[in-house]
Parts: C-alpha cells; structure tokens; sequence
C-alpha cells in the first residue's frame, strides 16, 4: 500500500490519540489510589496535562517574568512550548498530527464529506466567524499577561489550578445534560461544516496558527505547471483555496500535506522552505521529532513530572478535588 500524506497522518494521529487514552487510563488509576479506591500506587502521567492549555499559559507567563519552570503541571508548560515550537517550524503541526480533538474533528470532518456535506460557508459568514477563537485567544492572553505576579503565584500553588486535570477528566466521564448538548452541538456542527470547532472556536489553534504564520514552511504552487483541476482545494481540510493561491501563508494551513498528496501533476504542488523544496514527509516527522524531543528533555531536565513526594500529591488532590 502507498504510503500518502492522508494516511501517514491518520497513523500518527490515531497513535497520538491511543497514547492519550492510555495516559487517561493510567490517570483514572492514579486518581483510584488517591481517593483510597485502589492500593495500588500509579505514577501521575504527566501526559494528560497536554489539556490544560490554559493551565500551560500561566506556566508559560510565570516563565517568562520569573525564569521559574511551573511545578504545578510541568508537563503541560513543556507540551505548550514544544505545540508553539512545532507551530513555527512545521504548519501547526500539534493541529495536524497530535491533538486528539483535531483527529477527531477530522475524522467527523470526513464523515460529513462522505454524506456530501462538510461545506465551508460562504465568504461573508465564514470571516467574521473566524473572529470568535481570536477574541477567545486574545482575551486569555490579555487576562493572563496582566495579572499581577502573586495572583499569578498564589493561582498557580491553588488546589483549585493543581487538581484542574482531575476536573477536566471527570468533565468528560461523568458530563452534564447541557455538557453532553454542546459537544452533540459540535459534532453535528463539525460534520456539516468542516472543522467547525478548529476553525471557528479554538483558541489555542488560533494562538498556533499565529507562529505558524511567521514560520519558515509553506505549501508552494507552480502556477506554470498546474493544470487547475481544483484537487488540491477539494482536498484542504482546512478549506483553504490552495489552487488560488502561489504559496501558502494562512494561519489556517496545519500542514498535514493532503493537498501534495491529491496533486496530479509531479512537482507542481509541495511544501518549500526558506525557498528550497521539502519532501512531504519533513513536516510530519519534524512535527513530531519536536515534541519527542521536548519529552525526553523534560525527563532529563527534571520538568516533567510533578516534584511533590507521592503521598504529598495525594494530600492536594485529595483536597483540591474532593477525592476523600
Ligand atoms: S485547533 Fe484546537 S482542537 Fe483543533 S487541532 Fe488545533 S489545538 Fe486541537
Ligand atoms: S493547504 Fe494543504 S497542507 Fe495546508 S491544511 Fe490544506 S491540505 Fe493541509
Ligand atoms: S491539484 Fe495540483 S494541478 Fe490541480 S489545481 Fe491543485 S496545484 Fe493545480
């Protein structure tokens, strides 16, 4: 079977979202032990702080004004990083080959293409709806970045902010009847409109999308050599007029290479950096290289792991989540 772009991701993001069910398996046994459930001790994966970007944020904004690394979820600061670092260097890559809710809008996405639908609206309604993950990006950061340090510090040290993944999880096991009404919303949402919620509401995507844009990668087009089938646009994901345009440079673009994979015509469509031609494969291996590499760092490092002693993190999250 030929490996292409399309299926090259769909393997690396199915791997990447295996790995997180895993990772929240390994955190429901965590919480068992805490809550006197289980006897059995189970290390915290840090893994499952990859959804706290908020969370992250403030760990990054403490970084930046302290020099301090945030001991409350350490590891989510390292997967915000390696995410902004991987946005710059390889398209957003953490939309295209690592987030779970990314391969699963995706795979709605292709769902609602199969039953015809999947549309993108027209121009006039889909602009001004690109506004609401930017205002949603813009006033994080604004809120985050003027906080005075000890609200910053005390927020950080919080059981409230120390336990959030305990919360966020047990938002997904046990959802409200509203909860359960916006995500059916989404999905409906996300099958008639392709990718409705990476496109439309995610602020974290939004924030990607703005280091993607001053990044190196592009997808290039030779105009001389297109025969203009309109196979590189049908293709987008993202819903990005590829055919129209020489390179590029949308903050939309996650550089998951499907439009170099339905190309026709050999050359005419690839991905080009600093003004040089890359093989497709580049964009995804580095992607995830990035965050590979951001790992075992972080191991070596020493800011991976929560540093609390074990019975220690078992007093917070006993407090801080109501684990008793
Ligand atoms: S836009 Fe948001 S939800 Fe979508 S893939 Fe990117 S980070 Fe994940
Ligand atoms: S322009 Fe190409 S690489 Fe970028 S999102 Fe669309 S299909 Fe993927
Ligand atoms: S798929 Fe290739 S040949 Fe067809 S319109 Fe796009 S760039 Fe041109």
């Amino acid at each position: 079977m030929k490996i292409t772009p399309d299926r090259f991701r769909l393997a690396v993001q199915a791997a990447f979202t295996l790995f997180s069910l895993y990772a929240g398996y390994r955190f429901i046994l965590f919480l068992s032990w805490v809550s006197g459930r289980s006897e059995t001790f189970v290390a915290k994966p840090g893994a499952v702080e990859g959804f706290l970007p908020i969370s992250a944020l403030l760990g990054f904004r403490r970084l930046v004004s302290s020099g301090f690394w945030d001991r409350a979820h350490p590891a989510g600061l390292t997967i915000f990083l390696a995410a902004l670092a991987m946005a710059f260097l390889f398209r957003k890559g953490f939309c295209g080959y690592v987030c779970p809710v990314g391969f699963l809008s995706g795979l709605l996405e292709r769902a609602g293409r199969s039953f015809g639908m999947a549309r993108i609206p027209p121009r006039r309604i889909d602009l001004p709806l690109h506004v609401f993950k930017y205002l949603g990006m813009g006033g994080f950061v604004f809120l985050i970045f003027s906080m005075d340090p000890r609200s910053l510090e005390s927020f950080l040290r919080s059981p409230f902010n120390m336990t959030s993944d305990a919360r966020m999880l047990d938002f997904f096991l046990h959802p409200s009847g509203m909860a359960l009404a916006v995500l059916a919303a989404l999905a409906l949402l996300s099958v008639m409109v392709r990718n409705f919620w990476c496109r439309y509401l995610c602020p974290y995507g939004a924030l990607l999308g703005l280091f993607a844009w001053f990044g190196p990668v592009r997808v290039h087009r030779d105009k001389d050599a297109c025969v203009h089938c309109g196979k590189c646009s049908a293709s987008c994901p993202s819903g990005i007029a590829v055919e129209q345009k020489e390179a590029v440079r949308t903050p939309e673009c996650i550089g998951c290479g499907q439009c170099v994979g339905a190309c026709p015509v050999d050359g005419c469509l690839g991905f080009h950096a600093l003004g040089r031609r890359i093989p497709w494969p580049t964009v995804a291996v580095g992607a995830v290289l990035v965050l590979l590499v951001a790992r075992v760092w972080a191991g070596y490092a020493g800011v991976w792991d929560n540093p609390l002693p074990p019975e220690m993190l078992k007093r917070v999250y006993q407090a801080g989540a109501g684990l008793m």
